[in-house]
């Protein structure tokens, strides 16, 4: 299974047709497309996690999308990119007008965030005062949205829907129900799952109440390539474990859960 480019290095594959080419030969093409079939070669994560967490508290570029109003955009830009604040890597191009947010019929771009994986969603929206010092966000920088959770709604099934692959991070208090919820709709619209739990080290007891969604996570995976599937965990920061190591956690999940 060698990159068909260079045939040096293992092959990942990354678009519809199934050619393969290393990670290296992917950096070094002029355009991210597939020499073979022309498709954007790009993986699309929608990452679902609570939005304020009581044990990392600062929200990452890698997971989250941030919307904030246009008057306070250079101010939030500065903020977010600032080392006191949140530190992120972050372009002005890719946070989103809070106007074109709720304006439904408004079509939002997908954000890149390697040449290979973009994110659709969810998405942060800033409130207008926030100043997270320190790099420490709290819940008042974070625009109360329950007035427009309709809109919320919407814009995360439309990201759910353009995403490939559907990631619910579990939190350490496993109480992020809204994305537990949005689980659902990925699996109604077929999505590739894939659920994360909060320490890997910890046999957590809550962990093997996940069991199904681990079988089901296993089975969406099994439709896949093993190229393909290796292209996914090797995509983006979050995962940091290799699809094999993946599969041999769930299965313990699965297997504790059997024993109880
Ligand atoms: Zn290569
Ligand atoms: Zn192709």
């Amino acid at each position: 299974m060698a990159c068909l480019l260079c045939e040096n290095n293992y092959g990942m594959s990354l678009c519809e047709c199934s050619y393969l080419m290393c990670r290296e030969c992917i950096n070094n093409l002029e355009f991210p497309k597939c020499p073979h079939c022309q498709s954007i070669l790009s993986i699309k994560l929608f990452i679902a996690g609570k939005m304020v967490k009581s044990h990392d508290n600062k929200p990452n570029e890698y997971t989250r999308r941030f919307v904030c109003k246009n008057e306070y955009r250079e101010l939030n830009i500065g903020n977010l990119t600032s080392p006191k604040g949140g530190d992120l890597e972050i372009k002005d191009e890719d946070i989103i007008d809070y106007d074109d947010f709720i304006n439904i019929d408004q079509e939002l771009h997908i954000q890149q965030i390697t040449p290979t994986t973009a994110i659709t969603g969810p998405y942060i929206i800033l409130n207008d005062t926030c100043a997270f010092n320190h790099g420490y966000w709290q819940p008042s920088d974070y625009l109360h949205v329950e007035p427009i959770s309709d809109i919320v709604n919407k814009r995360n099934h439309e990201a759910i829907n353009n995403c490939d692959v559907f990631v619910l991070e579990l939190n350490y208090d496993y109480d992020c129900y809204r994305s537990i919820a949005e689980w659902g709709i990925a699996s109604a619209l077929g999505k590739t799952l894939i659920i994360l739990f909060p320490d890997e080290n910890k046999d957590e007891p809550q962990s093997s109440e996940f069991y199904m969604f681990a079988a089901e996570s296993i089975k969406t995976l099994d439709t896949l390539s093993f190229t393909k599937k290796e292209a996914i965990f090797t995509s983006h920061p979050i995962f940091n474990i290799t699809y094999k190591e993946y599969v041999k956690r769930l299965q313990n999940i699965i297997s504790k859960k059997q024993h109880n």
